[in-house]
């Protein structure tokens, strides 16, 4: 370990246990600085049980209150002071720097600034740190986007990959050829964009091929104030190890070595309001340590593979979803698919994939054996069911994983 990597653990230690209510009680006892990776984790649940508790400072020295993204349960609070915003500001100057931006360009954001979220306004921060000329268009209206692509020649688009895909498509009805617009940049937000091989996914692909311009996947967490963009080489997001430290841990909490793929857990540094030991994102990917053909010595973060508990058990081997769910959506003659989980012992879940589309069962088996060494049940029905599992009542995201277990 570096030594500002001590000197930042250090006063992340001191800090927390003087100032967290939650740290100062885990903590009592403590003379001498223990080693970070001694220390238990903190996960989702117990973080929403306790939320108020892990607030270091007075109430009347928060300047922004935001909610995370609440994948599972209700949204847990979470509270920045002014210097909390700047941690935020420079943490994105550095992203959008990974990702080659600087003053001179014009940037649309095609991302929320309201409603609670953290991420637009972390953008718009970091965007003005860097001194870039900023187009808050939001992420309501395809129409709206491309009617200031056109009139405000921006470089850089920030939205989530999806809503890029739906203004592609708006721009093809409306006879617009995206590829010959100002946009050279997409930096992505929210969705996966790359394989774990690093190579675009098809959501990936189809936004270059659409738009013309060089896509940068990006990974945040609300909870840590945090994002890692890549840079041009697309070998992963870029840590800011002054702001951020991360472990990737097995099934049994060890430390893995790099390339290999386990949960993410992170540490905040330099937080005032709510900071962080340890925390389990529940995301699954690789570090790599290795220096990056940019020539940042920086760790980078591979893709996200899924949620620790998505993970399938697959007599005694494990996978994630989203590699079923890559070779689905690269298989021809498949227009629709789900991908079902039930229990079924304690080696094995069972996994059966729903599919509409002309592709034969004799296909699907041996593309999903080819890339994922599993052979699980394919049974071919209509699109109406499939959309019936992908969309249910109150569903407020498309799904291609069912989870039964
Ligand atoms: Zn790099």
């Amino acid at each position: 370990m570096t030594r500002a990597f001590e000197d930042l653990w250090a006063q992340t230690f001191r800090y927390t246990a003087e100032h967290s209510p939650f740290y100062r009680e885990k903590f009592r006892g403590i003379k001498d600085l223990p080693a970070l990776q001694s220390l238990p984790t903190v996960d989702k649940q117990l973080l929403s049980e306790r939320n108020l508790d892990f607030l270091c400072v007075p109430r009347e020295r928060i300047t922004e209150i935001v909610t995370t993204s609440g994948t599972t349960g209700r949204p847990l609070l979470w509270m920045l002071t002014d210097s909390d915003l700047r941690r935020l500001a420079l943490n994105e100057q550095l992203s959008f720097e990974c990702a080659g931006l600087s003053a001179s360009n014009t940037v649309l954001v095609a991302v929320a600034l309201d409603r609670c979220f953290m991420a637009g306004l972390a953008y718009w921060l970091g965007l003005r740190e860097l001194g870039c000329s900023i187009v808050r268009v939001g992420p309501s209206s395809p129409v709206l986007v491309l009617e200031m692509i056109e009139r405000a020649q921006p470089t850089a688009i920030v939205a989530v990959p999806s809503f890029l895909r739906v203004i592609a498509e708006k721009a093809r009805e409306m006879g617009f050829d995206l590829k010959k617009s100002s946009i050279k940049k997409a930096i992505c937000i929210g969705e996966p964009l790359r394989e774990r091989s690093f190579a675009l996914n098809t959501s990936g692909r189809a936004i270059e091929s659409a738009w013309g311009a060089h896509v940068f996947s990006t990974y945040g967490v609300t909870e840590l104030a945090n994002s890692l963009c890549e840079c041009d080489a697309g070998a992963g997001g870029h840590l800011h190890t002054e702001l951020l430290h991360l472990e990737v841990l097995d099934d049994h909490d060890q430390p893995l070595p790099d390339g290999e793929i386990g949960e993410i857990v992170a540490t905040t540094f330099g937080v005032e309001a709510m900071p962080l030991i340890r925390y389990r994102t529940g995301d699954c990917a690789a570090l790599f340590r290795s220096p990056c053909k940019c020539g940042r010595p920086t760790p980078r973060l591979g893709p996200i593979v899924g949620r620790k508990n998505q993970k399938l058990k697959f007599k005694g081997a494990s996978l994630f979803p989203s590699t079923l769910q890559a070779v689905l959506e690269q298989t021809e003659g498949v227009e629709s698919f789900v991908i079902v989980a039930r229990a079924e012992n304690e080696l094995s879940d069972s996994v059966e994939v729903l599919v509409h589309g002309e592709a034969s069962v004799g296909t699907l088996r041996e593309a999903l054996q080819a890339r994922s060494k599993i052979s699980p049940q394919i049974r071919h029905v209509s699109s109406a069911e499939i959309e019936a599992l992908q969309m249910p009542p109150q569903a407020r995201k498309r799904r291609t994983f069912v989870d039964l277990r």
